[in-house]
């Protein structure tokens, strides 16, 4: 190694070359004269000469250096010149390093030839030229220099090839950063754009929220932070009847690979449900990194909502279509509202009772709850408090468990329905309401039908009652009158007129008037039905003594009262005068004391009838109590009506005419007619009239 320190190193300038660098130049001798002597020469700011006193020094120097040119020496212990010069050529990396081999001796071909053998591109021999020497040197001096530019040239040429290619490929990164920056703020913007909709992504196994759309705040009203910050918050969230089908559609997705999609409900924050449609997929997270499960949850409740009201409206269609066709199928009310009830039953309500007015005008409870039906009392105090002013009223009541309609006929309501919730926790609302005032319309034409179709079958059967009653009653008479007309006619036959005694002729001619008379009543109350239905009942107001006409009526009653063992009693308490005139139609009035008489001696034969007269300032009242067989309390609006008995044709004979037009020519006269009556007791009906009446046409 101390050898290398004999390795000198002499800087100075090139003045030919203006690159600035050194030129590099081995000298090889083991003769350090011979090496000062070459340095003198040599001696230029330009070379940087390296002095090498043995073949091995100057191997080694080349091990990492590569000089312009080695000046060798031949002569050398060890290495000699040649044997160090075959060693360079013989390595890749110096073997294009020039080698001017210089020596004193031996100047033969030999030695020549076999430098040049080793690789020299030159022989000196010493004594050398200095400038020859200088010159050659400078030669492959210039020519290293001018390599090491071309290498330099090269190298700046490589390196801003580089750069360029640099340059440009940061150029592309930054572009393809830019696009993929405003792809992902377009594919943000897309998202939150998503108005219905919240787009997430979630871990496949613990399903934690890795990201959440701004929407989902306005849609569900959970805080952003919430989503991901909850364990859990999905299952948290979901509607506990959609957990399981969730989870088993997130397991499916991320097992089989495959985008499902399902409706479920989420709980909101405020507590409310809300319909979403989500799709689901498994997506890749990024080269290495996995995969994630996102999701489109698009908010479905209005569509949800709307599929239900059509599926209720259908139902509530069916229903009513059904209804209708039972409602037409039996004119039996109290069979139709059953039939409804069944209906109503449990689809709407739990349980539906219908009442309807009796006589008394009180709701009466007509389809009441099956006897497994719990907890219903259609006389609750509540139920009926309800149901009375319902029926008083007209219009509906509605609670949430409870819905009281109004069941009516041509404006009259006559009964209620009542839809009653005591077993679900459902509640009514006004959509219910509105379909029940649909159902109840419909029950109330129906029933007005049934109602309708019974009175048009009375009113038939009561014509053809009426029809065999008034041929019965026209013929009682006329059997008589036929048989005294008969007696008078064979006496005349027989020409034996002359023995018939004054008075037996008077006689039959008084029954022959009398039943002329029955006949004549009869014809004229029938007169006076067509004159009423056809409401021309005139009155024919007149000054008249009320007391006589009664008076005058008992008196031409005499023989049938007391044929009839009935006892009358005409009572006028003290204070009363004996008269009293009154202005009203004498003839009409005394029809109504003729009809309340004979009915009083018909339906209370054998017992005694009580007339009182009782005088108010403006008014008279005219009662006939009877102790006869009374009326039935179903029975006491309607006999007053067309037609209408309450006995049979076959135990009392009647048209059932006459307290129709009692009360017709009552109204006519602007008063009222009333009946207290209990079966078997008797019946008392009291007329109550106007002093003085004003000429109304009925
Ligand atoms: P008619 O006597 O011809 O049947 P009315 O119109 O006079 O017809 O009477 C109608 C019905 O009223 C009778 O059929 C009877 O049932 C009942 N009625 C009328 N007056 C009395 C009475 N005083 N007592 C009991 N029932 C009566």
């Amino acid at each position: 190694m101390s050898n290398l320190l004999n390795i000198l190193k002499i800087k100075q300038p090139l003045s030919n070359f203006d690159s600035g660098a050194l030129i590099d130049v081995l000298l090889v001798d083991d003769r350090e004269d011979n090496l000062y002597a070459l340095e003198a020469v040599l001696s230029s700011p330009n070379y940087n000469l390296i002095k090498a006193q043995s073949g091995d020094q100057a191997l080694r120097y080349l091990l990492d250096h590569r000089p312009a040119v080695i000046l060798m020496d031949v002569q050398m212990p060890d290495l000699d010149g040649f044997e160090t010069a075959g060693i360079i050529k013989r390595n890749e990396r110096t073997r294009d390093i020039p080698i001017i081999f210089i020596t004193a001796i031996d100047k033969d071909e030999h030695y020549v030839h076999k430098g040049y053998d080793y690789g020299a591109v030159d022989y000196l021999y010493k004594p050398y030229d200095p400038h020859i020497l200088k010159s050659k040197v400078a030669v492959f001096a210039e020519l290293a220099q001018k390599n090491r530019m071309l290498l330099e040239a090269e190298r700046q040429l490589r390196l801003n090839e580089k750069k360029d290619r640099e340059r440009q490929l940061a150029q592309l990164e930054l572009k393809s950063m830019r696009r993929e920056q405003t792809e992902q703020k377009k594919y943000l913007d897309l998202i939150e754009g998503i108005d219905q909709g919240v787009v997430w992504s979630a871990d496949t196994n613990s399903l934690a929220i890795s990201f959440v759309s701004k929407s989902a705040e306005r849609i569900l009203g959970y805080p952003i932070e919430q989503w991901s910050e909850e364990r859990s918050f999905l299952l948290n969230h979901i509607h506990p009847d959609d957990r399981r089908q969730m989870n088993a559609t997130i397991q499916q997705v991320v097992g089989e690979k495959r985008n499902l999609n399902l409706d479920h409900r989420m709980i909101k924050a405020d507590g409310t449900e809300i319909w979403l449609h989500t799709g689901l997929r498994l997506a890749s997270k990024g080269e290495n990194a996995g995969h994630e499960l996102r999701a489109l949850s698009v908010d479905i409740t209005k569509l949800k909502e709307a599929e239900e009201l059509l599926r209720e409206n259908k139902r509530r269609a069916d229903f009513l279509s059904e209804a209708s066709l039972i409602l037409s199928q039996s004119l039996d009310s109290l069979i139709t509202l059953s039939h409804i009830r069944q209906l109503i039953v449990p689809q709407i309500a739990d349980n539906a009772l219908v009442h309807v007015l009796n006589h008394e005008g009180i709701p009466h409870c007509v389809v009441e709850s099956p006897d497994q039906a719990p907890n219903i009392d259609a006389k609750s105090s509540e139920l009926v408090a309800d149901v009375s002013e319902v029926v008083k009223k007209g219009v509906p009541v509605f609670h949430s468990k409870a819905i009281i309609l109004p069941l009516s006929i041509r404006g009259k309501t006559f009964g209620a329905l009542s839809c009653l919730i005591h077993e679900s926790d459902r509640e009514f609302n006004q959509d219910d309401l509105a379909f029940l005032e649909d159902l109840t319309s419909r029950v109330s034409t129906s029933l007005d039908n049934s109602n309708l179709y019974q009175e048009v079958q009375a009113a038939v059967r009561s014509r053809d009652e009426f029809f065999s009653v008034a041929s019965h009653e026209l013929k009682t008479p006329l059997t008589p009158l036929k048989l005294q007309i008969q007696i008078l006619m064979r006496t005349l036959k027989n020409d034996s007129l002359k023995d018939l005694k004054p008075e037996r002729i008077e006689q039959i001619l008084k029954a022959s008037d009398r039943q002329i008379g029955k006949l004549t009543s009869l014809i004229d109350n029938l007169m006076d039905i067509s004159r009423i239905s056809r409401g021309k009942m005139k009155l024919d107001l007149d000054h008249f003594d009320l007391m006589e006409l009664i008076r005058d009526v008992l008196d031409r009653f005499a023989s049938e009262i007391y044929n009839a063992k009935c006892e009358v009693k005409f009572d006028v308490p003290k204070d009363t005068p004996a008269s009293l005139t009154v202005f009203l139609d004498q003839f009409r009035v005394e029809q109504i004391f003729v009809n309340l008489l004979t009915n009083a001696i018909k339906y209370g034969a054998g017992k005694p009838i009580h007339i009182s007269v009782a005088v108010f300032q403006d008014s008279v009242k005219i009662s006939f109590q009877d102790s006869g067989i009374g009326v039935a309390p179903e029975d006491k609006k309607r006999i007053f009506e067309r037609f209408e008995r309450g006995v049979s044709g076959l135990s009392f004979s009647g048209l059932g005419l006459g307290l129709y037009i009692v009360k017709q020519i009552v109204d006519a006269h602007g008063g009222k007619i009333e009946l207290a009556s209990e079966l078997g007791t008797g019946s008392t009906f009291t007329v109550t009239l106007p002093i003085e009446a004003k000429n109304t046409e009925s």
